[in-house]
């Protein structure tokens, strides 16, 4: 079996990028999304197990001295990390795993696995992003300047990304990030079992006559 893709989605907080990654799960099941661990408190709608495994800091630490996570990063004053476990075994299952993680975590995941895509998802504008986060209103409005301040931040490091998708459109944005990974699902780098298999096969058929 091939294995799944691994695609780090990051975009500014309020871009709307969990939405865009639920619509994906739920209109194909080859797509695993991984759970995150943090050490935030939950926001009043948000789940054990479902949103994070949420953690305290001392808890969130030893998980780091255990090594039991592919990265993580402190964002906001908080620790997010990414449980190791989860995501190598829906790989190897041949699920494409998608992972929310912000800027730093997403260079940490392309050091350790090249072959990982990054894609960002962007508002379509910067007014926009700020409505969406006070409509949201689950962050105070000190916490949505940190947002703002930390997307000025990450809007530095946009151009390591190998894809920015515009989320001017829930539906269209989740239909544009299968479609990147139909295509990256396509290339000869991914497909080399497949090439040898073939050639293989080739080279049986044509009874080595030259
Ligand atoms: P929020 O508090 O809004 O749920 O998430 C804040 C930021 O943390 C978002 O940019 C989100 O993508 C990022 N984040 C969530 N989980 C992880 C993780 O496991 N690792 C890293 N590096 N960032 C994460």
């Amino acid at each position: 079996m091939q294995k799944g893709i691994l695609v780090v989605v990051s975009g500014f907080s309020g871009a709307g990028k969990g939405t865009v990654m639920n619509r994906l799960v739920e209109s194909h099941d080859d797509y695993a999304l991984s759970i995150s661990a943090t050490s935030r408190l939950p926001r009043p709608n948000e789940k054990e197990g479902v949103n994070y495994f949420f953690k305290t800091r001392e808890e969130f630490e030893s998980m780091i001295s255990r090594d039991e996570l592919i990265e993580y990063a402190e964002y906001v004053g908080n620790y997010y990390g990414t449980p190791k476990s989860f995501v190598e075994e829906r790989l190897n299952e041949g699920k494409n795993v998608l992972l929310e993680i912000e800027i730093q975590g997403a260079m940490k995941v392309k050091s350790t696995f090249p072959e990982a895509i990054l894609i960002f998802i962007m508002p379509p504008s910067a007014s926009e992003l700020k409505r969406r986060l006070v409509g949201r209103s689950t962050e105070s409005t000190e916490e949505i300047d940190r947002r703002m301040n930390r997307a000025v931040q990450e809007s530095q490091g946009i151009e390591y990304y190998d894809f920015i998708l515009v989320n001017d459109d829930v539906d269209r944005c989740a239909a544009r990030l299968h479609g990147i990974v139909e295509a990256v699902s396509c290339t000869s780098r991914r497909q080399a079992g497949f090439i040898e298999r073939i050639r293989q096969e080739l080279k049986e058929m044509a009874g080595g006559a030259e």
